[in-house]
């Protein structure tokens, strides 16, 4: 189906006729403004109507457009922030270009650019919000839901994509019509035999330039998708074109912004960062796009003398001729003191630090993104479908609410166990030591006692995961759980790379 002729509007006029027709906040209508002011374009086939979602990389609009038989056609618009990498934004297309419009993924049908501006646009889907949809499923509907997210995990894997951001916000669910649609490649990565060409790139290390140069806005097929120019981000190099709007992000998102710039100046430690993202879809800090295109930034290295996850700070014992160890030597040399042990030997201190890629979303980041395993595979999007899994067979959302990944991990170990945890990890070469066994739950008998068809007394938990004393105003599955055990845990937990 083809669009229309161009109906030329001024932006002003736009929202101006969209006011009467829908209520929209002052702020949404000044975005809106903005949007259309940045990609004139847009202006001239779609009348947008309203925002509707925003994160740190992105806002997305619905919009209107009259197609050439006359219908109209309503679009999901993705306006990506203008400080995404150029590659990073191909690389988002590509995912969307070659892999979705089948299989529940998301297809896309046009993208605009005007200078650092770039527009996604795809079919909209109207969808229910997971917490209006959690608890109220029946267990065909959440069969029904986890098939179609595995087949759409399915399809994507077999590109070789990682998506690394699976969670309810990112896959579009029509309870009455059973569309479901999984989108955002933004933080998506290739496996090492990925047939994304882009994928490669955005792995393998910063684009700094090279990359054959196209017009996204011509980009409607797969061929004739091409990546961006890297220095499209520079405005001078337009300056033939209308001078680039002052504001470089619609005036809601300056807030994010900020923040953004705030906490990539910071370093920050893997487990002590902050949290601004576990119920929205907003990206922060080491999870932002630039991060991973560039190379490794300190907050993708773990400081060593953090790795013990305790509040006070670590005492570092001077070994017996008062000299500081040397890193490289001693790590070779000498065997690790850390077991039974609350605090990170010298030994574990002075090791190589690890870089692995740590996208995500907290509660749905897979015990190998936690403990910064370098080899990643597809198998982190099947956990975060795990994680989505328990939320709709427990009727908790979101499951696991963790500050950081110290938190996600501990709690992690309160649901699997910490044997099978350390288990687990010592197959990715890490170590975890753990002050105290904890028991691997049974999941029915938690989803069954979380959704209310059993007694906290029955006797079927262990009495120390027994429920808070109002279930009704914890929403989330896993606060349940003392939080004391979950303290006691992690100030005993320690976690390094296996020698
Ligand atoms: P971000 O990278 O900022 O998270 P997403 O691509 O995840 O951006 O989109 C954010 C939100 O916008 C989604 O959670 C969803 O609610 C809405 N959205 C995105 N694409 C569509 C679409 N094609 N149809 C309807 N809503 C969409
Ligand atoms: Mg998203
Ligand atoms: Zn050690």
């Amino acid at each position: 189906m083809e669009i229309a002729p161009p109906v030329q509007r001024s932006s002003h006029q736009n929202v101006e006729k969209d006011k009467s027709r829908r209520k929209i906040p002052r702020d949404v209508e000044v975005d809106i403004e903005y949007l259309y002011e940045v990609v004139p374009q847009l202006s001239r086939i779609f009348r947008v109507i309203d925002k509707i979602g925003e994160g740190t990389f992105s806002s997305v609009y619905l919009a209107e457009a009259q197609m050439t038989d006359g219908s109209r056609k309503m679009f999901a618009l993705k306006h990506l922030i203008p400080t995404s990498h150029p590659m990073r934004i191909a690389a988002e297309l590509q995912c969307l270009t070659v892999a979705g419009g089948t299989e529940n993924v998301m297809g896309v049908t046009y993208c605009f650019r005007k200078e650092h501006h770039v527009v996604i646009v795809m079919p909209y889907m109207e969808h229910q919000t997971f917490v209006d949809i959690v608890g109220s499923l029946s267990f065909e509907e959440v069969r029904h839901y986890i098939y179609h997210l595995l087949k759409a995990l399915r399809h994507i894997h077999k590109f070789g994509i990682i998506h690394r951001d699976i969670k309810p916000n990112n896959f579009l669910f029509n309870q009455q019509r059973r569309e479901y649609a999984l989108v955002d490649f933004g933080l998506a990565q290739g496996t090492t035999d990925t047939q994304i060409e882009l994928l490669k790139v955005v792995k393998s290390k910063a684009h700094k330039g090279g990359g054959s140069s196209g017009r996204v806005e011509d980009a409607h097929g797969k061929q004739k998708l091409l990546p961006l120019p890297p220095n499209t981000r520079n405005p001078s190099v337009h300056s033939s074109t209308k001078a680039p709007a002052k504001r470089s992000c619609p005036p809601s998102c300056i807030k994010h912004t900020k923040e953004l710039l705030v906490l990539d100046k910071a370093p920050r430690s893997v487990f002590g960062e902050r949290n601004l993202n576990s119920t929205n879809s907003h990206k922060i800090g080491t999870d932002n796009v630039e991060g991973q295109l560039s190379k490794p930034t300190k907050e993708d290295v773990i400081p060593r003398k953090i790795v013990s996850f305790k509040r006070r700070s670590v005492p570092v014992k001077t070994p017996l001729n008062g000299q500081k160890p040397k890193p490289a030597a001693v790590s070779q040399t000498l065997s690790c003191s850390c077991f039974m042990n609350d605090r990170v030997c010298n030994i574990c201190l002075s090791r190589k630090q690890q870089v692995a890629p740590r996208a995500g979303t907290p509660g749905f980041r897979a015990p190998e993104v936690l403990t910064k395993c370098p080899n990643q595979g597809t198998a982190i999007d099947m956990w975060s479908a795990g994680v989505i899994l328990l939320s709709l067979l427990s009727g908790r959302y979101p499951f696991f609410k963790a500050s950081d990944d110290l938190n996600a991990l501990t709690q992690i170990m309160t649901i699997r166990g910490s044997k099978e945890t350390i288990e687990a990890a010592k197959k990715f070469g890490k170590s975890i030591v753990c002050s105290r066994e904890l028991p691997r739950l049974n999941l029915r008998i938690l989803c069954e006692t979380l959704r209310g068809l059993r007694s906290y007394d029955d006797g079927s938990l262990p009495a120390e995961f027994q429920a808070s004393r109002h279930p009704a105003e914890v929403p989330y599955g896993i606060w349940f759980f003392k939080r004391r055990l979950l303290r006691q845990l992690k100030e005993k937990m320690l976690m390094a790379d296996r020698i």
